[in-house]
């Protein structure tokens, strides 16, 4: 495919009237073609207008089609070849067996959204039917479905340049919902973006849809991502990346005439807390334990959600031997290339600012890597006491570094846990001894995260029907959802009810005939679409 350097904007690729910026490859530093050309705000209007247009036709779309224009989208890209995993890997510094398995999480949750359009239960259809002799009062016939918010703003993460980006879970999730979709291309990987980009573009094209279902705009976040999310036409925001960006998109979809939600998913710690138990047992127990938490805190430079910054280990001689493990581990690896020079800045910061801060020792720390932007990983270690006492250790450091953090009693543990702020995930290393040591924390942490994990680390989220990728402030802005999976499709629809329509006015998916084919729960019952009761 050529790359243009233009925004895709209601199917033709655009020329910005705005500044130029360019690709940086991260472990060179050095510019990649083309240039990106910047939208202006008048352009952008343009996007989400044609988005606002094409609501119409695609929120109605019948679900064979809806189902099938998901699944182009997935065969687009993969018909784009190596020329994705080549540009992705210049842009982001990510290696190609990443970037593989990123392409597929990809398309398979873009073909697992067509198999939820397929399926159906997410329009929620629900039937009240008229009771006419009711006493003391008749009742009306009420039915209930879900309805597509509108058209969606979708901000891309740097750190999956695939699967959380133009074509990734957010945008997956509000086209599946049936809301048209302007994405704000991520400057990290603006190629990626536009590939992605035209293999969504040619689905649309190729299915007949609107062309304003879906738009890829080049703008700088803090003036072009600002206006799309204040843009009258928009009714939703997803998002992944940065606390401070987060928040201010949060504030200004508040401050909207018509406020906005906002699915923003920001910042985590993902801690892991080791019991005692987990320590006994062969020798070598402790050294795989270590090597295993090294390995998911130094994985793509430490630049995942889910990357564990938090290690509880008892102290005593286990504890003792954990951390003197986790030392030995980390000195034997070299730093990786990190997203941006941007990151890399960020990540020195942090690690400068969590190894003078009091009570904190460095553990142990590996080697800079011979590209650019390739900090060696650094491990730290705390007690409890100075855990609760200074926030700073709370705070993410994006990259590969991590605390560990030595308690004394159970008490210290849930302590700690109840002092934290949300979090995506909490991990549990233990055995069948250790269970009531954990029973209280449980609770505490239900209260904290979205997913709690026993003897597996955060790291790797799978993409299915159960997960949850969500969790309370500053995990995400709206605790009550999910990123990753299918009931991530919950966050881009609200309920309708229709009271005493007739057939010929109600939409398809309520009508007796039940043409889609959908479950329903008709007076509180559910009923199959198989069965003919109630209908
Ligand atoms: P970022 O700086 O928050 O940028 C994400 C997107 O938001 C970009 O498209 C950016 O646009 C836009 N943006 C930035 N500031 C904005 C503002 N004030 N108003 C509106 N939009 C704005 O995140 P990043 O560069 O991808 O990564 C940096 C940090 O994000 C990391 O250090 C890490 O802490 C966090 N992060 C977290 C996760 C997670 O899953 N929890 C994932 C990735 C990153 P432009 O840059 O184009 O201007």
């Amino acid at each position: 495919m050529t790359l243009t350097g233009h925004s895709l904007i209601a199917g033709q690729a655009v020329a910005g009237s705005g500044k130029t910026a360019f690709g940086v490859n991260p472990a060179t530093n050095e510019r990649l073609d083309p240039a990106y050309s910047l939208i202006t705000e008048e352009q952008l209007t343009t996007a989400t207008s044609a988005a606002a247009a094409a609501y119409p036709s695609f929120s109605t779309l019948e679900p064979g089609t809806h189902a099938a224009f998901l699944d182009a989208i997935a065969d687009n890209i993969e018909a784009i070849g190596e020329e994705l995993i080549i540009r992705a890997g210049q842009e982001t510094g990510l290696p190609a067996a990443r970037l593989q398995g990123e392409r597929a999480r990809t398309t398979g949750q873009l073909r697992l959204f067509a198999s939820v359009v397929r399926q159906g239960d997410f329009r929620g259809v629900r039937i009240d039917p008229a009771l006419p002799d009711r006493t003391p009062l008749p009742r009306a016939d009420i039915r209930q479905r879900q309805i597509p918010l509108g058209p969606v703003a979708v901000f891309g993460a740097s750190n999956f340049p695939l699967a959380f980006s133009t074509a990734g879970g957010d945008t997956a999730s509000a086209l599946a919902a049936g809301c048209p979709v302007v994405f704000k291309a991520h400057n990290a990987h603006p190629g990626t973006g536009e590939l992605v980009g035209q293999a969504v573009v040619k689905a649309v094209r190729d299915f007949g849809l609107h062309p304003g279902v879906f738009s890829l705009v080049y703008g700088p976040g803090a003036s072009i991502g600002q206006a799309l999310v204040a843009d009258p036409h928009i009714k939703a925001v997803g998002f992944t990346g940065s606390q401070s960006a987060g928040i201010a998109l949060m504030r200004t979809a508040a401050a909207r005439r018509e406020p906005i939600p906002v699915y923003a998913e920001m910042s985590s710690l993902n801690p892991v807390f080791v019991f005692q138990g987990a320590l006994k047992g062969p020798a070598d127990r402790i050294d795989a334990l270590a090597a295993q938490y090294v390995t998911a805190v130094t994985g793509s430079s430490g630049q995942l959600c889910t990357s564990p910054g938090l290690l509880f280990a008892p102290e005593g001689e286990a504890g003792d031997k954990l951390a003197a493990a986790v030392a030995r581990a980390v000195s034997g690896c070299a730093g990786q290339t990190m997203l941006t020079e941007g990151i890399a800045g960020s990540w020195h910061a942090g690690t400068r600012a969590l190894g003078s801060a009091d009570g904190v020792e460095l553990l142990g720390q590996g080697t800079d890597g011979t590209a650019e932007n390739a900090p060696a990983p650094a491990i730290f270690g705390t007690r409890v006491k100075d855990f609760v006492a200074n926030h700073l250790l709370h705070e993410e450091i994006f990259g590969a570094a991590s605390l560990v953090v030595r308690y004394g009693s159970t008490d210290e543990l849930l302590q700690a846990a109840a002092r934290m702020e949300g979090q995506l995930t909490a991990s549990l290393q233990l055995t069948e001894e250790d269970y009531p040591t954990a029973a209280p924390l449980v609770p505490v942490l239900e209260q904290k995260v979205g997913r709690i994990i026993v003897n597996g680390w955060p790291t790797g989220v799978e993409v299915g029907h159960a997960m949850v990728h969500g969790g309370p402030f500053p995990a995400t802005s709206d605790s009550r959802t999910t990123s990753v999976g299918t009931l991530a499709i919950n966050r881009f629809l609200r309920p309708v009810a229709y009271q005493n329509l007739p057939q010929e006015l109600l939409p398809a998916p309520l009508q007796d005939e039940n043409a889609w084919g959908l479950n329903r729960r008709i007076d509180g019952t559910s009923v199959p679409a198989s069965s003919l009761a109630g209908s």
